[in-house]
């Protein structure tokens, strides 16, 4: 056990020089180290005595599991529980010393360190069912903690049924029943954990990566990529349910005047607002998306043709009305023309895109600072566009 907790250790310690952002992982580094130290000190006694020694090697496995737990719950980007976590243990700690020191009892001692991490696994597997994410490994680390609360609740109890009495000199334990399932399930639960853990940690990774590389840095609103995808699910869900769905293109209006006049970062500052704009305006459920360089796309699920014009001219008002900190007075006043379209029967994402595109066109070519609906999609056509 000894050996492997070091391996273990030293594997984590590899991923985090990787994963220096995440904590925990250098946390599980140091658990694992301290499992394997607790082991260790059952095999050597230190000049501190033999009872001295057992209480540190104890005290190592309670750090250990209280490493553990906080990595799992912190993975999850939960608050870690430590009144109660702490509490927990101090309390079997105190048990501990009791049993060791003031009224002798191996037995009563094993109880203790085992039911103590019992009920930290419990409390653990609660916080981990009360934030699981739709991930495999989320649910399998719940698992694993529940799992490991009944390992450290029934295994003494049969173990020491199956052993009877223990020498207080530990003379007959390291050959008893209680140690051999003791290390069995330390072996297991070692490689459970870091199995789950170590899948979790690279699905994170690999979420992390998809959802930068669907991300606009600008803006904070998706990009092309994936509005796209957003897009195709959210239209997807919408005729699925029999439900309406529209989609506003947007676009700056001389967007080039205020990158000559102000400057490119100020260009910046307006993009980001009029996304933020759009964000605040599309709530929970629209797909926002920045989908080029000052063009900006809002998929409005259940909402019709009328609501999303209402949500368009909404945004426009309000935009050129706020004007942007920084562009002095009257240019200060930044426009934007939209083009809006609803799905209609049969049509695609490309179909409905190339509608609103033709009525932002209109938009563009009327005058700016409106709104132009596109026609109803019809048998597979798309008409023309119309200014309301
Ligand atoms: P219109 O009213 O017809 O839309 O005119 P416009 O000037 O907005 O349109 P045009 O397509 O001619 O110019 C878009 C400008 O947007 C050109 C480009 O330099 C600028 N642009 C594109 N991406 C960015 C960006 O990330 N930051 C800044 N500051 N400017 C950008
Ligand atoms: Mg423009
Ligand atoms: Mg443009």
């Amino acid at each position: 056990m000894p050996m492997l907790s070091a391996i273990l250790a030293m594997a984590f310690f590899v991923l985090w020089t990787y994963q220096r952002q995440r904590k925990y992982i250098l946390i599980l580094c140091l658990s694992y180290l301290a499992v394997g130290g607790g082991f260790l000190l059952h095999y050597v006694t230190l000049p501190i005595g033999l009872l001295g020694t057992k209480f540190l090697a104890n005290s190592l496995f309670a750090v250990a599991v209280l490493g553990l737990s906080t990595a799992m719950i912190a993975r999850q980007g939960r608050q870690v529980p430590w009144p109660v976590l702490g509490g927990l243990v101090l309390v079997g700690m105190a048990a501990l010393s009791w049993f060791m020191f003031v009224d002798p009892s191996l037995i009563k001692r094993l109880f203790a360190v085992n039911f103590t991490f019992a009920a930290v696994a419990f409390v653990v597997a609660a916080e981990l069912r009360a934030s699981v994410r739709n991930q495999l490994a989320d649910r399998a680390l719940m698992v694993v903690a529940i799992l490991g609360g009944f390992n450290f609740l029934i295994r003494p109890i049969i173990t020491v049924w199956l052993d009877g009495s223990y020498d207080e000199s530990y003379s007959d334990f390291y050959t008893s029943a209680s140690w051999v399932f003791l290390n069995f399930s330390a072996v297991l639960f070692s490689v459970l954990i870091t199995l789950c853990l170590v899948t979790g940690i690279a699905m994170d990774v690999f979420e992390e990566l998809q959802t930068e590389s669907h991300t606009d840095p600008l803006s904070g609103l998706l990009n092309r990529r994936g509005f796209e995808g957003e897009a195709l699910l959210c239209l997807d869900q919408s005729v699925r349910k029999g439900l309406p769905v529209a989609l506003v293109l947007a676009d700056l209006d001389h967007f080039k005047a205020i990158n000559d006049t102000y400057g490119h970062s100020v260009g910046d500052r307006v993009i980001s607002a009029f996304g933020a704009h759009l964000r605040a305006a599309g709530g929970k459920g629209a797909v926002v998306a920045r989908i080029g360089g000052e063009e900006f796309a809002v998929v409005l699920p259940a909402v019709d043709l009328a609501t999303a014009r209402l949500f368009a001219e909404g945004v426009r008002a309000s935009f050129s009305r706020d004007g942007i900190l920084g562009l002095s007075a009257n240019p200060g006043r930044v426009t934007a023309s939209f083009g809006v379209a609803a799905l209609g029967m049969g049509e695609d994402l490309a179909g409905l895109i190339c509608r609103a595109d033709d009525a932002l066109y209109k938009a563009k070519k009327g005058g700016r600072d409106s709104v132009c609906l596109a026609h109803q999609h019809v048998n597979g056509r798309s008409a023309s566009a119309l200014r309301p």
